[in-house]
């Protein structure tokens, strides 16, 4: 059968669905996507060894994709593209040969794959192509071993290489891993397929700007399932936001990077987030990273980090985190790029552009939050922090946390940094076993 009457598996998730279903039902498959997605985290390879449920994976992936146009709730849409695109990354590993190919041409347009069929279509030799290509990527091969295992997975494997129009992959062209001929990209392989994440996740993207257009301008097909889509908005959060680590994860320690009990409720957050979903967004990825620097974790220790716990490093090997994640780590470290030591951000950057739950959070979702980490909290305590968060004075709120976590009450008017919260949190806890230390703030 050829390609093109091959159709694309039912578990892809764009994947064209039609026919009726019920609002219940598409909160129930809503949901259970929310469940795969974040089940990926915890354990992938479990994932992995399931068969995939094509009702959950492409009609639930579509009530997601709506949820997010419906809300527009930009936390969740980064959530999922980056999730759905981790899960496709699993899938297609593990799909059979005509799946991958079928998926490769709805994301790429047509190719033309492996060395007879280019050879012939050029009207060039093998030698050829090979020598151009390996010319321009060498330099990532230094290793003996390394090159040999490309000439094997490349040179002597008929599907070791593949043409695409040359604007369906634009950053291979960027980053020179190819050829061009006659409007075609020809490269190899294994550098498209490394690309499939990253194409599927901007198809993604644009689906759900259609979505977005569609629902502002007043399509009621959409817009009746609102009610529907902020319940799925809030099981995401609710699943989220609790606390559930995976097993392997702790921060146990003395150092203060490794005491998130002594942490404001931002970074407390980030980090059980992290823990929870493998996966933060960009901003407070920077933010909680800047913050660990601050708090003394090595560039060494951070690559670790963010190497086992962040979901979008779910197999890869190490190498190939250090060129992906591992130079963005290096960067906030002053370590390349331009070479700045970057300082952790104060309240009032953070409050404005990244993540403050008192003031990002709902009075319902920060009280779940408190409790969760402090499930023994005075009634009268959490009143008086959601109050603060309430009328919109998020460092008020953080102080009164502070003074909770601290056992005592500090003369500060505000908190105005996450660090000022963790040393004065510190000093209190040291100052409890008998060492008063250098505490600035004078204490009521
Ligand atoms: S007030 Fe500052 S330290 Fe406290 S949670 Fe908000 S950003 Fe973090």
């Amino acid at each position: 059968m050829s390609l093109e009457q091959t159709e694309l598996p039912d578990w892809y998730p764009l994947k064209r669905v039609s026919g009726k279903i019920s609002v219940d039902d598409m909160i129930t498959l809503g949901k259970k996507k929310i469940d795969l997605l974040l089940e990926l985290v915890k354990d992938p390879e479990k994932i992995m060894l399931t068969n995939p449920d094509p009702k959950v994976e492409s009609i639930g992936g579509l009530v997601l994709r709506i949820a997010t146009a419906v809300t527009e709730d930009r936390f969740f849409q980064s959530w999922l593209v980056e999730s759905e695109g981790d899960l496709l990354s699993i899938r297609f590993q593990h799909a059979k040969l005509s799946e991958r190919l079928v998926i490769l041409r709805d994301l790429f347009g047509d190719f033309i794959l492996g060395w007879n069929a280019i050879t012939s279509f050029f009207n060039v030799s093998k030698d050829e192509i090979w020598q151009e290509i390996y010319y321009l990527v060498k330099d990532q091969y230094k290793k003996k071993k390394d090159l040999t295992n490309l000439f094997n997975a490349v040179y002597s494997s008929e599907n070791g290489v593949i043409a695409v129009r040359f604007w369906e992959a634009p950053r291979l062209i960027k980053r020179k891993r190819g050829i061009l001929r006659k409007g075609w990209l020809i490269t190899f392989t294994d550098y498209l397929t490394r690309e499939l994440k990253w194409k599927f996740q901007r198809k993604l993207e644009e689906h759900i700007k259609k979505l977005i257009e569609e629902k502002r301008q007043g399509s009621e097909k959409l817009l009746v399932l609102k009610d529907a889509m902020n319940e799925l908005m809030e099981y995401w959060r609710n699943r989220r936001d609790v606390i559930s680590p995976r097993r392997e994860f702790t921060l146990k320690g003395k150092k203060l990077y490794e005491r998130p009990d002594l942490w404001p409720l931002c970074m407390r957050t980030l980090l059980s987030r992290l823990e929870s979903t493998g996966y933060l967004p960009h901003g407070e990825r920077l933010q909680l990273g800047l913050f660990l620097k601050r708090l003394g974790m090595t560039l060494e220790e951070q690559m670790e980090f963010w190497y086992k716990f962040a979901v979008d490093n779910v197999g890869i090997s190490w190498d190939e985190f250090e060129k992906k994640g591992g130079y963005y780590i290096r960067h906030i470290y002053g370590a390349v790029g331009s070479r700045k030591d970057y300082e952790a951000p104060k309240c009032e950057t953070i409050i404005s552009k990244y993540f403050c739950p008192y003031k990002t959070f709902s009075s319902a979702q920060l009280k779940d939050v408190l409790k969760s980490f402090h499930p023994d909290m005075d009634e009268k305590v959490l009143r008086e922090i959601l109050e603060k968060a309430r009328i919109g004075e998020p460092t008020q709120a953080c102080k009164i946390h502070l003074f909770y976590i601290a056992k005592r009450r500090y003369k500060i008017t505000e908190i105005t940094h996450p660090l000022q919260f963790v040393r004065l949190a510190f000093m209190a806890r040291r100052r409890k076993r008998g060492d008063t230390g250098n505490v600035e703030e004078n204490s009521e």
